[in-house]
């Protein structure tokens, strides 16, 4: 699919929700539900990276996106615009400093 941007991806993901069910508006959902979820997804995606699993069914890839298609639908139930928000928060972290040596944060 030729220049995917999150606002048709969130099109999409909207349009099978009200296909399937899954619902399409604040009142149609248990928003802490939906919440649960993504953190289920993030989770998988922690046990499959540990695994090595890093492609196929149930892999690390499969459950990023998994939790990425959660967060934008609960996002298009809402009406969040994920990609101002997104492009606010790098933009704030531009000038940003982080005091790494005062976090239980790794990077190499
Ligand atoms: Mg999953």
């Amino acid at each position: 699919m030729e220049n995917l941007t999150i606002k048709k991806l969130t099109d999409l993901i909207m349009q099978q929700a009200k296909e399937k069910g899954f619902g399409s508006k604040p009142e149609e959902i248990n928003t802490m539900e939906k919440i649960a979820l993504i953190h289920g997804e993030i989770s998988e995606a922690m046990e499959a990276y540990r695994d090595k699993k890093m492609t196929g069914k149930d892999g690390f890839s499969e459950e990023l996106a998994d939790a990425v298609a959660r967060i934008v639908h609960l996002a298009g139930i809402y009406g969040v615009d994920l990609e101002k928000e997104i492009l606010k928060k790098l933009e704030g972290n531009k000038n940003r400093e982080w005091e790494w040596d005062k976090m239980n944060e790794e990077h190499t």
